[in-house]
C-alpha cells in the first residue's frame, strides 16, 4: 500500500506568521505516518523550507518554462532549487480563473518532472457535469488531457476534487466519491500498468476533521488535498492524523 499523503492547499492565504502552524504541526507529527505536503503561496515557500520540517513544501503552480520572458511566472526548476518538493497542477480554480486547459497542464506535468519534482493533478466535474450524468467522462477526459506522453508514474499524484465541493462545506456521498476513484485507478493501470497501482490518488473539496477518517477509508482514495481546513493546526492535524 503507498503512503497516504495528507496536503494542504493554502490557495492565496496566510502571511509570514503561519510558519507558526507549521511548526506546531511539526512538533504533534515528527514522524508523521502519512506524508504531509504543504502549499502555501510562494512567497511563503522559502520560511516553511527553513524551518526543516518533515514535511514536503510545495508549490500552487509553476510554468513549463526553465527561464524565459514570463512576467509573473515561476519555474519549476526554480521551484526545485529553493527546496519544494511538489506543485499542484491544473486545480479547478486556475482552470476557471487563469483559463488553463488540459493542454496546458500537461506541458507543465512534463516540465515538474523534468525539474525533478511531483506533480499533483487535480481533476474535477462541475455540479453541472455531476448533474448531467457526465461526471466519469469528464474526469477521464481530464486526466487523459492533462497527463502527457512520457508522464512519470513514480512523481505523479492525482487529486479528485469535484467543483462543487470545494469550499462549499457539500461532498458527494461515499459511493460517489468510490466510483470516480475506482475510475482513475482504472485509467492509470491500463495507462501505466502495475506501476498505476502505486500512484495516489487523493480526494479534496470540503475535507475537514470531522469527515477525513470516512473519506481516507474509502477504497483507493489515498488522501486528501485540503483547502480551508489545512490553515490551522486545530484543523489540519486531525486530518493528517486520519491519513
Ligand atoms: P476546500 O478546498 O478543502 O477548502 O474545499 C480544497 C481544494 O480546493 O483543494
Amino acid at each position: 500500500m503507498p503512503r497516504k499523503i495528507a496536503a494542504g492547499n493554502w490557495k492565496m492565504n496566510g502571511s509570514l506568521a503561519s510558519t507558526a502552524m507549521v511548526e506546531a504541526l511539526a512538533k504533534a507529527f515528527p514522524a508523521p505516518e502519512c506524508e504531509v505536503i504543504v502549499c502555501p503561496p510562494f512567497p511563503l515557500i522559502p520560511a516553511l523550507v527553513n524551518l526543516n520540517s518533515p514535511f514536503t513544501i510545495g508549490a500552487q503552480d509553476c510554468h513549463f518554462s526553465e527561464s524565459g520572458a514570463h512576467t509573473g511566472d515561476v519555474s519549476p526548476q526554480l521551484l526545485k532549487e529553493i527546496g519544494c518538493g511538489a506543485v499542484i497542477l491544473g486545480h479547478s480554480e486556475r482552470r476557471a480563473d487563469h483559463g488553463e486547459t488540459s493542454a496546458l497542464v500537461a506541458r507543465k506535468v512534463t516540465a515538474t518532472q523534468n525539474a525533478g519534482l511531483t506533480a499533483i493533478v487535480c481533476v474535477g466535474e462541475t455540479e453541472a457535469d455531476r448533474d448531467g450524468g457526465r461526471t466519469l467522462k469528464v474526469v477521464e477526459g481530464q486526466l487523459a488531457g492533462s497527463l502527457p506522453d512520457g508522464t512519470d508514474p513514480d512523481a505523479l499524484v492525482i487529486a479528485y476534487e469535484p467543483v462543487w465541493a470545494i469550499g462549499t462545506g457539500r461532498t458527494p456521498v461515499n459511493d460517489e466519491i468510490a466510483e470516480v476513484h475506482a475510475a482513475i485507478r482504472d485509467t492509470l493501470e491500463a495507462r501505466f500498468g502495475g506501476q498505476g497501482k502505486e500512484i495516489r490518488i487523493l480526494y479534496g473539496g470540503s475535507v475537514k476533521p470531522g469527515n477525513a477518517s470516512e473519506i481516507f477509508a474509502i477504497a483507493n482514495v489515498d488522501g486528501g488535498l485540503v483547502g480551508g481546513a489545512s490553515l490551522t493546526a486545530e484543523d489540519f492535524g486531525p486530518i493528517v492524523a486520519a491519513a
